[in-house]
């Protein structure tokens, strides 16, 4: 099968353009047509064998996540799909390997309306770089640099059990199989909140996705917005961020992997401490659980305290390919 052939059958989709999208596959370029008024929002995130994923991982998993985490960024931003590329390095043309790739990357493609519009295929080393296109109009969107002190602290769903995963993977706890697939469907394929993203445009005050772990993310936003933060561990520990699986580990195994696993691809985020409700609000209507975590401050820092008030050390960095 050749180069073109390979893209025509595998990643050119007939069918009329979506919304958004003038010219799809096909062509030199794409062309995309944001609404009026609206800006464009640009992410890219690249997979690599070995450093992102195992080499025998599920093919078809792993399509959902290559844009999965792409789609994360956009949510973060709180910004709506308009359409993605792909580059793609293959050792060789491996027709099943290929069909249940893109069985992912379009199932996932389709539920969050972002439509593959181009790319790039060339033989090497398994490597996928996806580029995603969003919009979101001015003003809107959630920036790094919004956290004011007093904001509340907030993230989405369940942190940790990606991590929980990949341990057991790399063979360093063992887990019961049931935890096991629970887990391993957490680190594989990553759900982006990109409902929830949208459901915070005007609520929250800064945000970004949690793909090097919670310290690390957080950090990224108090550093953008020249804050603090003070965060309660049992608070933490109790609430719905942490799942019954991870609870049933020691508790600073638990700790390590919600506060410095990665890979969760959830949104920590800030908003002013009299949108709680709203806040409330935007998680139900996207569906989406979110947990209060503590408090933005004046101070520089992320201080991490117990229920008596007392201050405690935690010294995990995040996850860093250069440290
Ligand atoms: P060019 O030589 O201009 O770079 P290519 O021959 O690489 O174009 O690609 C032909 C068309 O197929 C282009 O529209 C390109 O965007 C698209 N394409 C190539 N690889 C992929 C891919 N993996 N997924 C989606 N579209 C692709
Ligand atoms: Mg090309």
């Amino acid at each position: 099968m050749g180069e073109f052939e390979l893209i025509h059958h595998y990643f050119q989709r007939p069918g009329a353009n979506p919304p958004g999208v003038v010219l799809g596959v096909g062509d030199d370029c794409a062309l995309l047509q944001p609404e009026p008024g609206q800006r464009l929002a640009v992410s890219t995130d690249m997979l690599v064998e070995g450093r992102h994923f195992f080499a025998d991982v599920d093919p078809v998993a792993l399509g959902h996540k290559a844009l999965a985490v792409n789609l994360s960024d956009l949510a973060a931003m709180g910004a709506r799909p308009l359409g993605c590329t792909l580059a793609l390095a293959l050792p060789r043309a491996d027709e099943a390997w290929l069909a249940g790739f893109s069985r992912g990357l379009f199932a996932l493609a389709d539920a969050a309306a972002c439509p593959l519009v181009g790319g790039d295929t060339t033989k090497g080393p398994l490597n996928l770089c996806i580029t995603v296109f969003g919009q979101v109009p001015p003003g809107q969107e959630l920036r790094r640099s919004g956290a004011r002190a007093s904001d509340e602290v907030w993230v989405s769903g369940q942190l940790g059990d990606a991590r929980l995963a990949l341990d057991a993977l790399l063979g360093d706890i063992e887990l019961a199989p049931e935890v096991l697939v629970r887990a391993r469907q957490r680190l594989e394929r990553p759900t982006p909140r990109l409902a929830l993203g949208l459901a915070l445009r005007g609520i929250a005050s800064a945000a970004a996705d949690v793909s090097d772990g919670l310290c690390g993310d957080l950090g990224h936003i108090l550093t953008a917005s020249g804050v603090g933060a003070e965060l309660e561990i049992d608070a933490l520990l109790a609430s719905s961020a942490i799942s019954a699986d991870l609870r049933t580990l020691p508790r600073d195994h638990a700790l390590r992997c919600a506060l410095a696993g990665g890979d969760d691809y959830e949104l920590i985020f800030t908003a002013p401490a009299g949108a709680h409700d709203a806040v409330l609000q935007a998680a139900r209507s996207a569906a989406t659980p979110v947990s209060c975590l503590g408090r933005i401050t004046a101070e520089p820092g992320l201080r991490w305290r117990d229920a008596c008030g007392q201050p405690l050390e935690l010294a995990w960095a995040s996850f860093d390919h250069f440290a």
